[in-house]
């Protein structure tokens, strides 16, 4: 990849500064027109956007357009909804009058990771966009097809001037651009390093940060699940993307009296799973993003199994392809239960009592979302304020819908992305009041 000097990312900082100041006081329905237009445009050229997709980081060509049609509805939820959480808002107090209104901060930088390249940058961008704020932006390294068309993607916004730029830059050269006085705010997704470094300076310089750092959720399973459908989303839960996503159920806990048989129908279900050519519409499980991620991910299986976990299918590596594969016999102490596995393997786990899910689940230092699978809702619902979670879902997947908060606690980081919340992670929530 082509990098530019810290000198030019400081130039297109500076003139998204100058984009802001014009962007910002623009109608808000005029943003949102803005974002109208490129909702179409990524219609118009799903094909070229998700063949980028592929491209880049090799996700199966069906799901790099799914990924790009999930950002068309993102913008539809903003379209539709904007207005409404942007209107300035009474509030009772002793003066005459007062309320509050939400005004833009200014030129954010976005530090994005590689696993949704389009979709990672969409939901940092577009209810920032309608608020009024521009973006400087520093993509992962080895998307850099992405990267360009996502610029372009974005500008349609506007005919006059840009409101988004993309900063080639090294990773270690972030901190100079998070110091910059135009700056206002950084969002960065990806892996704990990389959150620690930018939430360090960004705390040295006063800056607002917002923190998605991936996990490493629990999908339980109790005695009463109707197993079809969860042996289907459990599955899916782990496998889509090839495990590349922070909230697939990387730690997958059955209830005792139905384990052997849970175990043997996933396994049967994982054997299904078409594996290949990326550019195949049915292919369903690729290579992973680059060979790094796949070593490491077999270093962790390879140090777990050493500690006495079982490789019941799958285990092997080719180059970065890595096979879809069921670990079993697996304890709290090994690195597949204790750090992020971002790749298509599967642990699953035997509980006794409710009481011990709760407890495996949280005893992690992620605490982005858990799944629990139940015929008993009620059961559940009273279960989910005992997990240490950003997100609960019941008899479903953990998913990023852009109407439902997504963010973590724990390692998994802070602040929130989608839904009004993401509206105000970035804004200047200014009471007006006269007495
Ligand atoms: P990184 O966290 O290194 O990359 C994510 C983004 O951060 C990239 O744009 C990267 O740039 C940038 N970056 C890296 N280091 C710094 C830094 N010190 N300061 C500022 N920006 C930085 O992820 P990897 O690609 O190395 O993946 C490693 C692991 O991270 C995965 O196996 C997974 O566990 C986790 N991860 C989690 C994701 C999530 O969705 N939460 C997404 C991606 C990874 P550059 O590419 O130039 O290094």
């Amino acid at each position: 990849m082509h990098t530019i000097s810290l000198q030019q990312a400081f130039e297109k900082t500076e003139k998204m500064q100058q984009s802001f100041v014009r962007w910002k006081s623009l109608p808000l329905t005029e943003r949102i027109t803005g974002v109208k237009k490129i909702r179409q445009n990524l219609l118009d050229n799903l094909e070229h956007y998700a063949k980028a997709i592929t491209e880049d980081m090799h996700k199966p060509i069906a799901q790099s357009k799914a990924e790009v049609k999930k950002c068309a509805y993102l913008c539809d939820y903003y379209i539709d909804n904007a207005q409404h959480y942007l209107q300035p808002r009474t509030i009772e107090t002793g003066w005459s009058k007062s309320y509050i209104t939400f005004e833009p901060l200014g030129v954010l930088l976005g530090v994005m990771p590689w696993n949704y390249p389009f979709w990672q940058v969409f939901r940092f961008v577009i209810p920032n966009l309608i608020l009024g704020n521009t973006f400087v932006l520093k993509h992962a390294s080895n998307v850099p097809l992405s990267a360009k068309l996502l610029q372009e993607a974005v500008n349609v916004a506007c005919d006059d001037y840009p409101v988004y730029l993309n900063l080639f830059l090294p990773g270690k050269e972030v901190s100079e651009v998070i110091a910059h006085s135009v700056v206002k705010a950084v969002s960065l997704t990806g892996s704990e390093a990389a959150g620690r470094s930018v939430a360090e300076t960004a705390g040295k310089y006063l800056k607002k940060c917002v923190l998605e750092l991936g996990g490493s959720n629990a999908l339980i399973v109790l005695n009463d699940a109707d197993l079809d459908k969860t042996i289907d989303k459990a599955v899916q839960a782990r496998m889509q993307n090839a495990g590349q996503s922070c909230i697939a159920a990387k730690r997958i806990l059955v209830h005792r009296s139905i384990y052997d048989e849970f175990l043997k129908r996933y396994i049967d279900r994982v054997k299904q799973l078409k594996t290949g050519d990326k550019w195949d519409e049915t292919t369903e499980i690729g290579a992973m993003a680059r060979e790094d991620l796949a070593i490491e991910l077999d270093n962790q299986i390879q140090k777990s199994v050493a500690m006495g976990a079982k490789v019941c299918i799958g285990g092997h590596r080719k180059d970065a392809f890595f096979e879809p594969t069921v670990l079993t016999d697996v304890t709290a102490d090994m690195p597949v239960f204790t750090e992020e596995t971002f790749g298509p393997v599967a642990v699953l786990m035997p509980f006794d009592t409710d009481d011990e899910a709760v407890k495996l689940s949280n005893q992690s230092s992620f605490g982005l979302g858990v799944s629990l699978f139940t015929a008993d809702v009620q059961k559940a619902e009273n279960m989910a304020k005992r997990f240490d979670e950003g997100s609960v879902y019941i008899n479903e997947m953990t998913i990023s819908d852009p109407a439902v908060p997504f963010g973590g606690v724990k390692n998994s980081g802070y602040g929130r992305e989608l839904s009004q919340f993401a509206m105000y992670e970035f804004a200047n929530i200014k009471p007006v009041v006269v007495k």
